[in-house]
């Protein structure tokens, strides 16, 4: 299994690949994302062996080694070889949303993210080169300048706000448990759409929901202070909203640029939206045994912002599931992919636990 690295060791509170339990906690890089789930799965089919469990419908246990890089050579050769063999699964269940307290505005009560689909990704390299020379003579630009225009250029003009029927379907969900003017607002999504589209674009963590996100991430250019720069890029990522894909976001780009001399292209791996349109009988059987392990929670739907190992598999099943059943806070997210990241002996428990309620219904004939 496969982890982010670390960039900050010493920031940690125990180094990150000791794997220290304590009485509480289970700590390092890894413990939530995403060898806790590997290691909950393999728990749960070994106690349902050990039981004699005997589940009338086949079970894949799919671990890639590479999700973190995007899984091209663990889940992209495994879905090729079950597309190859033609197996078609009821339900796919992966990393992607959690239980959350705290996090979603206007909600008391834990939210649990049953994600159906993932955003796409597209990087886009902006490269300008000019003559160089020296600094006392630039002439009217120099391709610095350029390129700082045309980065700026996209962060000024962002995708448009969409209200998907996911997003609409999330909302729905959610809104018996917000309290007034709220509720009313998104009983009204048909007429308010575009006013629940632009309060969820207020925040980034809901922005993500409502467009295609830019974000400039990496610029160079020059060599030094006195002299004309005769090369400059810069990278500029996007997650991609479902009904945008990776060309418009490359039409996207050009079309606000307005620079012809300007090389703009995709840069490294992308990957289009993808989205599993309908929640199925079988995610209701999920959000039924993440209701059983928390009770009085809401169950939501929702779309993974970054990409998972799923969008591989994602013909391959009538129902997809991204969701864990561990309680997180905001604190607790950015742990992920971040400093200090740990998991709770309870949430581990109650991880194993739902695999085996998973395994104990897909049991029944
Ligand atoms: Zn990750």
């Amino acid at each position: 299994m496969d982890v982010v690295p670390v960039d900050d060791p010493e920031g940690w509170t125990h180094p990150p690949f000791a794997g220290v339990v304590d009485d509480e906690f289970i700590w390092g890089r890894g413990a939530i994302d995403d060898k806790s789930r590997v290691l909950a799965i393999l728990e749960a089919v070994e106690q349902a062996l050990r039981e004699g469990v005997r589940p009338c419908e086949t079970v894949y246990l799919a671990f890639g080694h590479d999700e973190e890089i995007f899984g091209a050579a663990g889940a992209g050769r495994m879905a090729a070889r079950l597309r190859s063999a033609g197996v078609r699964a009821r339900l796919l269940v992966d990393e992607g949303g959690v239980i959350t307290t705290g996090v979603a505005d206007g909600i008391d009560v834990p939210v649990a993210t049953i994600m159906v689909g993932e955003k796409g990704f597209a990087t886009v390299r902006l490269a300008v080169t000019e003559v160089g020379g020296h600094s006392s003579m630039p002439g009217r630009q120099t391709a610095v300048g350029r390129l700082a225009r045309a980065v700026a250029r996209i962060q000024d003009h962002p995708f448009p706000l969409r209200l998907t029927p996911v997003a609409v379907d999330m909302l729905t969900r959610v809104r018996e448990f917000m309290s007034e003017p709220r509720r009313t607002l998104l009983g009204l999504l048909n007429v308010a759409g575009p006013v629940a589209a632009r309060v969820l674009a207020a925040r980034p963590q809901t922005e993500a929901l409502v467009r295609t996100t830019t974000a400039p991430t990496m610029i160079s250019g020059g060599v030094k202070p006195n002299v004309l720069p005769q090369r400059a890029e810069a990278f500029v990522n996007f997650r991609i909203l479902p009904g945008d894909s990776v060309a418009d976001v490359l039409t996207h780009c050009r079309k606000v640029v307005r620079d012809k001399g300007m090389s703009i292209e995709l840069d490294g791996i992308t990957s289009e939206p993808s989205i599993d349109p309908s929640a199925g009988p079988d995610f209701d059987l999920v959000a039924a045994i993440a209701r059983e392990l928390v009770p009085g929670i809401a169950v939501t739907v929702g779309v993974v912002p970054g990409a998972t190992d799923s969008r591989y598999y994602d013909d391959l099943a009538d129902t997809r599931c991204n969701f864990a059943p561990i309680i997180l806070n905001a604190a607790d997210l950015e742990r992920i992919h971040g400093t200090d990241e740990r998991i709770s002996r309870a949430d581990f428990a109650r991880l194993i636990r739902f695999n085996r309620l998973l395994l104990d219904r897909l049991a029944r004939p």
